[in-house]
């Protein structure tokens, strides 16, 4: 897709003053990746959300394909990557995967392309979408880039395939860190390590020790270390005892979905994908639903929520908080919702109800 940025922000940021100069809030650059499927649709969504919201965002449409680079390996359009190295931040709605021998996940490719190290998934009940739990307000933090996730694998002989689990001191500690921060950062009070530390004592036990070693510099944030089975069986039991929950990738792979599923699915999740330096791709973690691409049936909710939490990174707290209660309130109201809510309504119907509460809020 050509590049396209999208101004249409300035033609109503302007404060009209009579006999004084418009005043015209800063802009920001953000790289939109609309994706597949149903992702340009709830994209188009999005952008008409953030512009009823005025909220201060150009966007610049890149299409992200995985293509062979320099001595063949896989990586990401150059226009793609421009685009992100100069903003620095993207919006990215569901990418498919080519099923074919030896094509990568689209979604690990820009992992590593931008070193995303922590997935962020805050996962608060919404009110008025009935959930078998009405009080659940935790966030995941999921290393991104390690553990059985290294992609090394070789068989050892016919019938033996050795996979390794990499953990290094490294990354565990700069994810751990993330998570002190961005508990202290968001008024949160606890950081729970999830570990198999007495199974795998070496791999799990280097992510504990730096967590704890992370803590020291915390004193503010409660620290605790809880084995994996241990919170599953705590958060089907009563998840409202979790806040900010640190893992090693796989254990955050399975444990971020389920619990999504807490507050209705991922449908309703936003997800955050975060590097140094502030790069940041915050993304809709559903597939790319082909069974309804097109037909004007899709929920916007989790990438409308993922670009909320992209303006609170950014510190566009009022937008954000406006964009959200608008969100929340149609949910809440019942009234204008799409068949996976548990409505009739279109995705182009739901996304004019939140236009229409986000200019009056
Ligand atoms: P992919 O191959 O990209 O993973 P998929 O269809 O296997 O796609 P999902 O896209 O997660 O997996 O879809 C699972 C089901 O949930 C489908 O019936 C789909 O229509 C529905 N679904 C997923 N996302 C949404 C959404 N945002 N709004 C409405 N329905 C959705």
């Amino acid at each position: 897709m050509a590049a396209n940025v999208c101004r249409s922000m300035l033609s109503h940021a302007a404060t009209a003053v009579r006999g004084s100069p418009p005043v015209f809030p800063r802009m920001h650059t953000v790289t939109l990746i609309p994706g597949d499927g149903i992702g340009p649709e709830i994209s188009a969504a999005v952008m008409r959300i953030f512009e009823a919201a005025k909220a201060p965002i150009e966007w610049e449409e890149r299409n992200v394909r995985a293509i062979k680079g320099p001595g063949h390996a896989w990586t990401i359009p150059p226009d793609a990557k421009e685009s992100m190295d100069k903003t620095k931040i993207g919006l990215k709605g569901p990418l498919m995967t080519p099923v074919g021998a030896g094509h990568p996940s689209m979604n690990l490719l820009l992992r590593k392309s931008f070193d995303l190290y922590a997935n962020v998934r805050p996962c608060v009940s919404i009110a008025g979408y009935e959930t078998p739990y009405a009080d659940v307000d935790l966030v995941t933090i999921r290393e991104n880039t390690e553990g059985e996730y290294s992609g090394i694998e070789h068989v050892i002989v016919d019938g033996v395939v050795l996979s390794i689990k990499l953990i290094t001191e490294n990354a565990s500690r700069r994810v751990a860190r993330y998570a002190f921060r961005y508990a202290r950062s968001n008024g949160r009070s606890a950081v729970t390590a999830v570990h198999k530390a007495n199974i795998m004592r070496m791999s799990d036990g280097l992510f504990l020790r730096t967590c704890r070693e992370e803590a020291r510099n915390f004193e503010d944030v409660n620290y605790y270390e809880m084995s994996l089975d241990t919170v599953c069986l705590g958060l089907v039991q009563d998840p409202s005892q979790f806040d900010v929950l640190v893992m090693p990738n796989l254990y955050g792979d399975i444990l971020s979905d389920l619990c999504a599923g807490l507050i209705g699915g991922l449908g309703v999740t936003p997800s955050g994908n975060m590097g140094a330096d502030g790069v940041a791709i915050f993304e809709s973690v559903h597939g790319t639903a082909p069974d309804i691409a097109g037909l004007d049936k899709a929920n916007p909710t989790a990438l409308l929520l993922s670009g909320v939490m992209m303006l609170r990174h950014m510190g566009l707290h009022a937008h954000a908080q406006r964009i959200q209660t608008a969100c929340y309130d149609t949910i809440q109201d019942r009234k204008v919702l799409t068949k996976d809510l548990g409505g009739n309504s279109r995705c182009s119907e739901f996304t004019d109800e939140i236009c229409r509460r986000v200019q009056d809020i």
